[in-house]
């Protein structure tokens, strides 16, 4: 007889075992899927991880329900990897299942399944593919730049391309993936952002045409399984665009991974497991391929810059814009001063209303940025001051003006907007704190002649309304764009002159030791969107801290200055680059009780880790969905071994969850985090 071990959807720790029946056992292997039955009446589809004839001991062993393909889905090398993020990532293999197979490929029931399977081969079309077409030459610097990362990948698989922003990276990468293709070798291009996958597939689309996948989550389904079950085939994509899901696709012969915008935030996965950093995933990957990777920014992580300098990265730095266009200029307006001499409109000073005007007049574009979506932060009785808060989790509520409504930014519940205060029936409210939709009012107001668009959460809610917003603005079919951070990543518009940052402090006073990093990488990443194509553009820096060193820094856009301040910070207080950061977070309803039980576990790690250990502590928002949140830190040295550092961490969580004053209690852990 044959026993299936088998990894199910979800996020439990073990593996499963069912009997193959007799039939089945020629064709079952390794990464195959089956239908099996799961207690009293479910049904899923799992991956078969291992098969053997080792009876398990328990008895009622149930059988497979149905097999369904004899040609493994997910390959060996993707398995592996799974593995390796199940481990680094301290989750399930479920979890990293969920994450890695878009969700035809995982149909729940059996008529889902069937259905899927027949769609699935329907869907697999294999032309003829056309040729690729000839590139637009690189200019010297890039040409220089560019022989030096395939020198630099001899000594270096991984390499650092530091060039400014409008240095013309992307024309470099194009050579590069051209280059590997023609070498029959796969190229997957990561971007951190949908937004940016609008423009840059554009632009790939030109060249390398029906050579070229997408993969993101704003694709449907089918698509999704289309791309993936075409990367098994015998004619995979040779290049594959995409976001961070897209190195669990399989490949067969990778050659290169561009990793764009290396230090994007969004390329760490926060919620849910596996809670991983597709640029290290990434990172691994090629090795397991021996591929190469590239890492282009204009502002590096800590991480990567600090590799690079040490040796273990290749480096090589583009300091020109393309056609030699100077960089933006920036600009500090000092809001303190602003408003006490009552030079401001609204969210704006005087002097960007002025420049807006000057651009407006000349037929150019402007970029207005404010990282929050939503009318206002939040609404205040104008008599009490009550503040209305989500029923579920520990914030106030956002008010959004177009569908008058209040909505929790955490766990998206919406509420009507009260009549009258519950606290003393005051009819007024105040709107506090400033949203892009308010935003949007306010330049309406300003300028009535001229046409906004506005990209955030709430108006890119599927991929064509991304296309839309970023075709409409490129063909100058509005004057203005307002964003969050949408508007900083990558986008190439050649005709914006003019960029606003409306608050710059808050985005620096997020409790976070990265705080000052990532305002670095924010503001000079939107700033340069400006007079990339034409000629010089002009950044407004609205701030309350204008003497600040950070401040100064962006404006002189002195990346050395800002990394030599932050990694002595880094390194007295023991952060990253330096060390290892582990959250641990617990979650139960009870808050007294999950005091309790953070400092249980906390102690308990302390005895293995001792001051290594911080917390618990309640984070920023210490209830979500009704849950209330502890949070413990650990700081672990490079040099300790992370398996270790696992093994004790599990056997702790298990004996956290044996006792029975924890039931209810979830453990979950966040390894480097962001
Ligand atoms: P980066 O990725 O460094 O921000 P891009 O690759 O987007 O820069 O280049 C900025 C702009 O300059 C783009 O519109 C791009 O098409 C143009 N550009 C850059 N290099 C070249 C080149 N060699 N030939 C033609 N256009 C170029
Ligand atoms: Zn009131
Ligand atoms: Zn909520």
């Amino acid at each position: 007889m044959k026993y299936v071990d088998v990894i199910l959807p979800l996020p439990l720790h073990d593996t499963f075992t069912y009997a193959v029946p007799p039939e089945m056992e020629e064709g079952i292997k390794r990464g195959c899927r089956v239908v099996v039955p799961f207690g009293a009446k479910k049904i899923y589809t799992a991956i078969v991880i291992r098969v053997h004839d080792v009876r398990p001991d328990f008895d009622n062993i149930k059988p497979i329900k149905e097999l369904l393909e004899t040609t493994p889905v997910v390959t060996e090398r993707q398995l592996q990897f799974w593995e390796w993020i199940a481990k680094y990532y301290i989750c399930s293999m479920g979890d990293v299942y969920k994450a890695a197979l878009p969700a035809g490929l995982k149909p729940k029931d059996k008529d889902a399944i069937r259905e899927k399977n027949k769609r699935r081969r329907l869907s697999l079309n294999n032309g003829t593919l056309s040729d690729i077409s000839i590139l637009s030459p690189l200019s010297d610097a890039q040409n220089k730049a560019y022989g030096e990362i395939i020198d630099s990948f001899d000594s270096h698989p991984t390499t650092l391309l530091h060039g400014v922003t409008s240095s013309g990276k992307t024309e470099i990468y194009i050579h590069l993936i051209d280059k590997y293709i023609k070498e029959g070798k796969q190229v997957l291009y990561l971007l951190p952002e949908i937004a940016l996958t609008t423009q840059i597939t554009d632009r790939l689309e030109r060249v390398f045409s029906d050579h070229m996948g997408v993969y993101h989550s704003k694709f449907t389904d089918a698509q999704r399984v289309a791309v993936y079950q075409k990367q098994l085939s015998d004619e995979p994509f040779q290049l594959i665009l995409g976001v961070r899901s897209s190195i669990f696709l399989p490949f067969n012969n990778l050659g290169l991974i561009i990793v764009d915008e290396e230090h994007e935030t969004s390329y760490k996965q926060q919620d849910p497991a596996p809670r991983y950093h597709a640029r290290n995933a990434a990172l691994v990957l090629a090795n397991m391929y021996g591929a190469k990777t590239l890492l282009g920014t204009a502002t590096p992580s800590f991480e990567v810059y600090h590799a690079a300098r040490k040796g273990r990265y290749g480096y090589v730095q583009l300091t020109q814009r393309y056609k030699d266009i100077q960089l933006p200029e920036i600009q500090i307006v000092d809001m303190k001063e602003a408003r006490s001499k009552r030079k401001m409109k609204g969210a704006f000073s005087f002097e960007l209303i002025d420049a807006i005007q000057d651009a407006l007049e000349r037929k150019e574009q402007v970029i207005l940025f404010q990282n929050r979506r939503g009318y206002s932060n939040f609404i205040e009785c104008k008599n009490c001051g009550w503040v209305p808060r989500c029923e579920h989790c520990d914030v106030s509520l956002t008010y959004h003006k177009k569908t008058n409504q209040l909505t929790c930014h955490y766990c998206g519940y919406t509420y009507r907007l009260p009549d009258k205060c519950p606290a003393c029936e005051e009819k007024n409210f105040a709107s506090k704190g400033l949203g892009t939709e308010k935003v949007e009012d306010q330049i309406r107001d300003i300028f009535p002649e001229a046409t906004t668009l506005r990209m955030d959460l709430d108006t890119t809610r599927s991929r064509t309304s991304y296309e839309n917003i970023i075709n409409d603005f490129a063909e100058h079919k509005a004057d203005i764009l307002i964003g969050t951070q949408m508007v900083t990543k990558g986008l190439d518009f050649d005709n914006v002159s003019i960029v606003g940052i409306l608050d710059a402090d808050h985005l620096l006073h997020q409790p976070d030791f990265r705080s000052y990093e990532r305002t670095f990488h924010t503001l000079s990443q939107v700033a340069g969107r400006a007079g990339r194509k034409h000629r010089q553009g002009k950044v407004f820096l609205q701030t309350r801290n204008a003497d600040s060193d950070i401040i100064q820094q962006i404006v002189n856009n002195d990346y050395w200055g800002m990394f030599f301040q932050q990694m002595t910070e880094r390194k007295d207080f023991h952060y990253p680059p330096f060390y290892r950061l582990i959250d641990v977070y617990l979650r139960h309803r009870d808050n007294q009780l999950l005091g309790h039980l953070a400092d249980d576990m906390a102690d308990r790690l302390r005895q293995v880790f001792g001051a290594r250990v911080l917390g618990p502590d309640c984070p920023p928002v210490s209830r979500i969905q009704s849950l209330y949140i502890r949070k413990i830190m650990i700081k672990i040295e490079h040099s300790a071994s992370i398996e270790k550092v696992r093994d004790v961490l599990t056997t702790i969580q298990l004996q956290m969850l044996e006792q029975t004053v924890a039931h209810g209690l979830t453990i979950h852990y966040d390894v480097d985090p962001m």
